[in-house]
């Protein structure tokens, strides 16, 4: 975060925060002119190394009184950016720890805001080298301390399967502690890979219905869910066996027991018996999150939650409350299966957070197979009766009671921070049950991390792992910290979405500016050839540098073309440099390369009236 110096009272210094690693960077966007009225967070300006874009953000609400750097200058941590006249003492100062200022959360029910330009954070505890840098210096070799581990990792979810087997390999003596029977937490067992599973059935069957337009006629699906679910768990067994094998090979103890801090160096695991304790020289909390329970719904066994639903008991009607992306996609796979599904969304729109040209090619197919799709509308009551679950709505047009087989509840995960007793170890838990850590995922008693969804947003897999790893390296003595630039988002509904770095969304309401380009699916040729033409691919740019910052993805398979973006963007890669990377043909990756010479100008696959020169250099 920035940080201020000088007086409480009149004009303060804002200056360059904690930068990590970069020094002597360019400020290439000046955002404020004085007297410009500005919030907490509201971005000064935007800085650019050779590896990041960042904004620095007001530390407090006021008004610019003068603005001390131009584009061009160089600036490094303490370089003083503008001077503040702050809206009075009670002015939010928004020095806040890392985790508050993740506000991206596809699988948390809220707005998915975004993460680039990746602000700077408080980072106290944080070295400044770069991960993996310098050589492994583990500081809890075996005989140095006299607790039994010296890593204990509570959770054995992506983010603390990887920590303790990250851990391991740099040489640390662990114990993965796991109340499941399983390894794998929500992820492997009730999450990303059981209701992937599940939603390649559903794919299978869509496809298999379109052919018949196409030439090929299958007869109707014959669903025999305890055989589909049988598979489901054959994936998921197969995942989690693996795990226990990786565990064992890296001689890492799984305890298995519901554990709760009994002091900062101890876990008390209650197995059902006599219980064991656990010392520690260093812990990992992974403990993860859990659906949202909405007051005030029957205890009745038809109202389920994700977890419930991966059960694939069908009903004939299902109601969906929520329509983020984990409703979405249950809902994918309940109508796919023969569920009239119905699905009713507190905001305006699905997916709230995400563009809504992304989001529109969804609303368009589901429009034709779901039952219902409710917007702006809350579902007020469910009243559990003979003949199922009675569902009174309030919203436009008043829609009328209506009663379903099942009502799956899918408004966002909690995380598990209150219920570990972290306070026998002085882990500090904020209001909503996240953990606040800094870069090096330290919480506020520097022998003990946390990761993952515990720790804030966004909820996903590929966040708490990459956070475990940079956990592990800190426990084992390395000077790690989270360094990435974005996090990916993809809701594998159909057609998919994903979406990283930048959003127009965020942009507009933060006031960033950008421009894009486009590329229509309907001018692919294999988006054609595989019978779908509604896809899009939006690349967003840096208007100074032509620098990939966001980009966003509808369409079949959009979650593993959502990879290029990512890269792109952890590189520096500006259009031309993805615009002149030869992309194999005809593959939907194309559309990305296209979508950049569509920036630049080189586009040859449709007519765009000329916008700018193209950046082909010269012979
Ligand atoms: P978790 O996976 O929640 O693991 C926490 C572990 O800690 C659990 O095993 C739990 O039993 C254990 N634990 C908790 N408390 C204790 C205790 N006191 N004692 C002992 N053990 C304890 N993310 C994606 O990136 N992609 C997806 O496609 C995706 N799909 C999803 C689909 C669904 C239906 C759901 C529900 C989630 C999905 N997610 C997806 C989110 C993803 O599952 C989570 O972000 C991820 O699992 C978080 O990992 P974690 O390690 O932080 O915690």
């Amino acid at each position: 975060m920035s940080q201020t110096t000088g007086p409480t009272t009149g004009a303060r210094v804002v200056t360059v925060p904690d930068l990590g690693d970069f020094k002597d960077v360019a400020v290439i966007e000046v955002l404020v002119a004085p007297g410009d009225r500005v919030e907490p967070e509201t971005s000064l300006v935007t800085l650019e190394s050779d590896k990041a874009t960042m904004d620095v953000p007001s530390p407090a609400a006021g008004v610019i009184e003068s603005v001390l750097v131009k584009v061009g200058d160089r600036v490094s941590k303490g370089s003083a950016i503008a001077t503040l006249e702050a809206a009075g003492d009670n002015a939010a100062d928004v020095t806040a720890p890392r985790a508050a200022l993740r506000v991206a959360e596809p699988y948390g029910g809220e707005p998915y805001l975004d993460t680039v330009p990746l602000k700077p954070m408080a980072a106290a505890a944080v070295g400044a080298s770069a991960a993996g840098s310098s050589s492994p210096a583990p500081s809890a070799a075996p005989g140095r301390h006299s607790y039994d581990f010296d890593l204990a990792v509570l959770g054995a979810g992506p983010g603390g399967y990887t920590a303790a087997f990250r851990a391991a390999d740099l040489g640390l003596r662990v114990a993965l502690v796991e109340r499941w029977p399983t390894l794998g937490g929500v992820c492997l067992n009730v999450g990303c890979i059981p209701s992937k599973a599940l939603l390649h059935a559903a794919r299978v069957v869509e496809e298999a219905r379109e052919m018949a337009d196409h030439g090929i006629r299958f007869g109707e699906p014959q669903v025999d869910a305890a055989r589909l679910r049988q598979w489901k768990d054959s994936v998921v067994t197969r995942l989690t066996g693996g795990l226990e094998a990786l565990a064992r090979q890296r001689k890492v103890t799984v305890v298995r027991g519901n554990a709760r801090f009994a002091s900062s160096h101890e876990l008390a695991v209650d197995d059902g018996s006599a219980g064991r304790r656990v010392s520690f020289e260093r812990c990992i909390i992974a403990a993860g999150s859990e659906s949202v329970r909405l007051p005030g719904l029957p205890d009745d066994p038809r109202v389920i939650d994700s977890t419930g639903a991966l059960e694939l008991d069908l009903p004939g009607r299902m109601l969906v409350i929520g329509g983020g992306i984990i409703g979405l996609e249950m809902a994918t796979v309940y109508a796919a299966l023969g569920v009239k599904v119905s699905v009713v969304e507190m905001t305006e729109g699905l997916i709230p957070g995400c563009d809504r040209d992304l989001v529109r090619p969804l609303e368009r197919r589901i429009a034709a197979r779901f039952e219902r799709v409710m917007l702006g509308t809350r579902a007020e009551s469910v009243e559990a009766t003979a003949d199922g679950l009675r569902v009174t709505f309030a919203g436009p047009g008043t829609p009328v009671p209506e009663v379903y087989g099942k009502v799956l509840v899918a408004v966002g995960r909690a995380p598990n921070g209150r219920s570990i007793a972290a306070e026998a170890a002085g882990v500090a838990v904020d209001e909503r049950g996240f953990i606040p850590v800094d870069r090096q995922m330290r919480t506020n008693v520097p022998h003990i991390h946390a990761i993952g969804d515990v720790v804030g947003l966004p909820m996903l897999a590929h966040k708490a792992t990459h956070e475990g790893k940079v956990a592990a390296e800190v426990a084992a003595g390395l000077r790690s910290h989270f360094d990435a630039s974005v996090i990916p988002s993809v809701a594998y509904t159909d057609p998919e979405i994903a979406w990283v770095g930048l959003t127009e969304t965020n942009a507009k309401a933060r006031g960033i500016a950008y421009e894009k380009a486009v590329f229509p699916w309907a001018a692919s040729g294999r988006s054609l050839a595989l019978g779908r033409d509604e896809g899009l691919t939006k690349l967003i740019f840096d208007p100074a540098s032509h620098r990939v910052i966001g980009g966003g993805i509808v369409g079949t398979n959009a979650g593993e073309l959502i990879a290029e973006v990512a890269l792109a963007i952890e590189m520096g890669a500006d259009a031309a440099d993805v615009g002149l990377t030869i992309h194999p043909h005809p593959t939907l990756s194309e559309t990305v390369a296209m979508a950049a010479e569509s920036f630049e100008g080189t586009l040859t696959d449709l007519y765009l009236p000329k916008r700018k020169a193209s950046r082909a250099k010269p012979a």
